[in-house]
């Protein structure tokens, strides 16, 4: 008889930009677990939308392209998370800012989520994994071990991307970043498909006055207990 071998789960959500990927990442290698970035998903499918010239707001065309696109994760050996759309590599390209905005919009398509949650629950099937998302905590992972919805103002958000962009050498007016924070806020939690909210049971942070170092303490410290690591 085949025992299930049972993995944690720890789910993080919120709002683009509290820093979750970052901290999720770190997190994950301390404590050996698989981290699993759900909105790179996400964005590879808006990648696709984009590269064909599809309407990323037109549920039906994106819809039709669905079956024609294999998306894969792979991890390469620095241990980054990279992306596949029928074996090419789009970890950089799902990055550009066109791609962001489009992400949010096929994000809200009821289809599209559908066609990536298996894909996840696959994941944290079989793995002890961190995973990181806007619904990871209230609908992928509904009996997550650990469930923290991480947030911060927009316009805390708006200047830690401001100071990113700046030291990649790719700065960005702060008011176009902070306008794009708060349309990418609204869409994701007013979506009716699987909205950004805070799981009933999520421990929820607020890190506008943390530094990056007390947030990470503070999520390992959440993790470590619930899980009694
Ligand atoms: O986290 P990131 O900003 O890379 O996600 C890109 C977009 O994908 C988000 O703006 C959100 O609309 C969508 N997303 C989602 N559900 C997730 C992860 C991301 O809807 N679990």
């Amino acid at each position: 008889m085949s025992e299930e071998k049972k993995f944690f789960a720890v789910a993080l959500d919120g709002p683009s930009g509290a820093g979750k990927s970052t901290i999720a990442r770190n997190a994950a290698k301390e404590l050996g677990f698989l981290y699993v970035d759900t909105g790179a998903i996400y964005r590879s499918v808006a990648y696709s939308v984009w590269q064909k010239g599809i309407d990323p707001k037109n549920p039906e065309a994106v819809a039709a392209l669905l079956p024609e696109l294999v998306i894969t994760i792979g991890y390469g050996e620095d241990g980054l998370q990279r992306m596949y759309v029928n074996g090419a590599d789009v970890t950089a390209e799902i990055r550009l800012p066109e791609v962001s905005l489009y992400a949010s919009q096929v994000s809200a398509i009821p289809a599209v989520r559908a066609f990536l949650l298996e894909m996840q629950r696959d994941m944290a099937a079989k793995d002890n994994v961190i995973m990181d998302g806007r619904d990871i905590g209230t609908v992928v992972l509904p009996g997550a071990d650990v469930k923290i919805f991480l947030t911060a103002s927009a316009e805390e958000r708006a200047k830690r991307r401001y100071r990113d962009l700046r030291e990649q050498g790719t700065p960005q007016d702060y008011g176009v970043i902070l306008v794009e924070i708060e349309e990418r806020d609204y869409n994701d939690s007013h979506r009716e498909t699987a909205p950004l909210k805070c799981a009933e049971d999520a421990v929820k942070l607020d890190t506008s006055s943390l530094s990056f170092e007390e947030s990470k303490e503070k999520v390992l410290q959440i993790i470590k207990e619930r899980l009694h690591l």
